[in-house]
């Protein structure tokens, strides 16, 4: 078994955006983080990105709006940020509070700033096989995948989880045609039946469920390629919090079988926050014409 290091692979990534955005000539690129209420993990991930972006050689520029921020306002926000010409990328950081809806708050992010990937257009363009922005999450794992010499073409894939931030595109994405693509991927969800007679045939098994640990040892078949997207908080009496955070699978047992694997933290996560950064940069040289 070998680790799957999206930790290196994330340094590798930001060295790469870093080492662009140095030889650029004029403004730098500028991502604007919007962010809403007092979600704890939103503050450490949107924290994340803003320090990346420094590392990266990319303007952040934050807003923080308090829990009860009307629709009205977060939408206003999105517009001064959309009519910015010295803004390249726009990132919402989800979830939002209850009194926002976050799919009328996402539409009318410019899909030619939305690095995030999650507006109708961009999600609407992977579909149909014309990617502009991918979802940061489901790239990075490709990503991680493509790096480490992963073969996807041909490869039986199962994604467990159909959200639109992780399942979806990443199903979506796999089964494109192309280098990191085609692949048959199975999608499971809450409604599926015998989930693990889908998992036992995988050549890569994706788990986004945000279920601790759902993933068994004999749910695996003897040397696949295991990428765990879950973050989940457990008891941990023995730990200095008094909890842990674990994946949506069963490290130890899984990774006896696995031949390659993420571990949770520093696999998938920092990939994540990896992407925004070359999204970022992206959407910069195509508002550019660079
Ligand atoms: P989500 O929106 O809650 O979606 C979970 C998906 O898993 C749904 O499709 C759901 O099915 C399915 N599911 C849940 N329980 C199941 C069960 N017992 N059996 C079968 N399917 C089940 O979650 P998400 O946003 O995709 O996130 C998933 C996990 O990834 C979470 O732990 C999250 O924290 C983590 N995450 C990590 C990163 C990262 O950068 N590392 C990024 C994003 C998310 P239904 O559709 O039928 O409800």
């Amino acid at each position: 078994m070998r680790l799957l290091d999206g930790k290196a692979c994330a340094a590798a990534i930001k060295q790469e955006v870093a080492g662009e955005t140095a030889r650029l000539s004029g403004r730098r690129p500028t991502l604007a983080l919007v962010r809403v209420g007092e979600d704890p993990a939103s503050k450490v991930y949107v924290a994340a990105k803003a320090k990346a972006s420094e590392e990266c050689g990319i303007e952040s520029r934050n807003v923080h709006l308090s829990d009860d921020a009307s629709e009205a306002r977060v939408l206003g926000v999105l517009t001064d940020f959309n009519n910015d010409p010295d803004v390249d990328g726009i990132l919402l950081q989800l979830p939002l509070p209850k009194q926002i809806d976050s799919d009328r708050a996402i539409a009318p992010i410019s899909p030619e700033k939305d690095v995030d990937g999650f507006h109708p257009e961009s999600l609407g363009r992977l579909a149909a096989g014309s990617p502009r922005f991918v979802p940061c999450t489901p790239l990075g794992i490709r990503e991680l995948l493509l790096r480490n010499g992963v073969e996807t073409a041909g490869a039986d894939v199962v994604v467990l989880g159909r959200s639109v931030i992780v399942g979806k595109p990443m199903a979506l994405l796999l089964s494109q045609k192309g280098r990191g693509g085609d692949a048959t991927v199975t999608v499971c969800h809450s409604r599926s039946r015998d989930i693990a007679a889908h998992t036992r045939r995988a050549d890569i098994l994706i788990a986004a469920m945000g279920v601790a640990r759902f993933v068994k040892g004999d749910m695996v078949k003897e040397g696949a390629v295991v990428v765990d997207v879950g973050i989940n908080r457990v008891d941990d009496a023995s730990a200095p919090k008094g909890y842990a955070l674990v994946g949506d699978v069963d490290f130890e047992p899984v990774a006896q079988r696995a031949s390659l694997i993420t571990p949770v933290p520093g696999g998938v996560g920092p990939m994540t926050v990896a992407m925004l950064m070359a999204n970022t940069l992206a959407a910069y040289k195509m508002r550019t014409g660079s």
